[in-house]
């Protein structure tokens, strides 16, 4: 099988940072020409890469292979591996006990939902470079090069998301029609000539609970001593102890197995070549808008941005002029693009 070609050139843009200069140019000049970044990262973001790690290891396991012979036993090496690979991410990034659990119960029952599909993976984690018009390279890396039984090959790209993932759901009609990874990879796999027929995107919904924790003190309510055991009760809904890790872990699980639809997607992605122009059209102006702003010195900003997604941008006490790009809250980036694997 083709392999895809090894990457050289350092510089050039990936989907977040196109996306960051579209957000905001000055933004952009903070985390990707000044190298910074801020301190403290999203719990989320370090559940998702948590989930990455063990997703990568399932992917690449013996029993993910055409032809495999799949037994109780292979498939428990499988998730084995899978989640060995997320407690080790989850380790180093600091996720608390109760996120592991979580992911614990995903891999779990995605070994359920799809464990008896057949796929096989020509390469996993591999970052890629494209040429674009005569002076620019786009980067990423794909999560995956997959075939399946009837000798398809895509591209694979694993997510974990909080977001609802049913047909037409906003979350899916952003896949199949807008999303700027899906395009930039679709565009990159053509210019390298991978002759993949599309993304396979493959989707887990992490279930929307949280683990019950113990009343405070102060806010418990008992009832009167029962006649029965002379014992008085705290009320319903109120706890004394926290839930186990194991008890959520349960909780979790009978979730996603509950739903598996509404928790696990795997949707074959594909952009048409009218579709693969238009985001051409609109990458050349974002790569015209960054080479104006590194001749010209000048990042302007975008003040209507300071605020999306509902949150304060993590640079704002530095546009505001209460923080300075020094102060604790930023570290150096130790390269240009974080999600590249290299
Ligand atoms: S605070 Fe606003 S203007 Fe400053 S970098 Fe963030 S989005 Fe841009």
């Amino acid at each position: 099988m083709s392999k895809v070609p090894t990457p050289t050139p350092s510089e050039g843009e990936t989907n977040s940072s196109l996306s960051c200069y579209r957000k905001c140019p000055r933004e952009y000049f903070y985390r990707y020409v000044l190298l910074k970044d801020v301190v403290h990262t999203p719990n989320a973001m370090m559940f998702g890469k948590a989930m990455h790690a063990g997703l990568a290891a399932w992917w690449t396991s013996p029993a993910t292979t055409l032809g495999c012979d799949l037994t109780d036993a292979s498939k428990d090496d499988r998730v084995g591996d899978a989640l060995e690979a997320m407690h080790n991410s989850a380790k180093e990034s600091g996720l608390n006990k109760y996120d592991v659990c979580m992911g614990d119960a995903m891999l779990a029952a995605y070994e359920s939902k799809w464990g008896d599909a057949q796929f096989s993976h020509i390469e996993v984690n591999v970052d890629w470079s494209a040429r674009f018009g005569s002076t620019s390279n786009l980067l990423g890396s794909f999560d995956g090069i997959v075939v399946d039984g009837n000798g398809t090959k895509m591209l694979l790209e694993h997510k974990t998301t909080s977001l609802g993932i049913g047909a037409g759901s906003d979350y899916m009609t952003d896949v199949h029609c807008m999303n700027t990874q899906v395009s930039q990879y679709m565009l990159a796999s053509n210019i390298l000539g991978l002759n993949c027929d599309g993304m396979l995107y493959d989707v887990l919904r992490k279930p929307f609970i949280s683990p019950f924790l113990a009343t405070p003190e102060e806010c418990r309510i008992y009832t009167k001593p029962s006649a029965k055991s002379g014992v008085p009760r705290l009320y319903a809904r109120q706890r004394e102890n926290d839930e186990t890790p194991a008890e959520f872990y349960r909780r979790a699980k009978d979730a996603l197995t509950e739903d598996s639809h509404g928790h696990f997607v795997r949707d074959m992605v594909h952009r048409t070549t009218n579709e693969l122009l238009e985001y051409s059209e609109e990458v050349s102006d974002v790569l015209c808008g960054i080479s104006r702003s590194k001749n010209l010195h000048v990042y302007r900003r975008n003040p209507g941005s300071c605020m999306s997604y509902g949150r304060q941008c993590p640079f704002y006490g530095v546009c505001t002029k209460t923080k300075t790009l020094d102060s604790v809250a930023f570290i150096d980036k130790k390269k240009k693009h974080n999600e590249l694997v290299t």
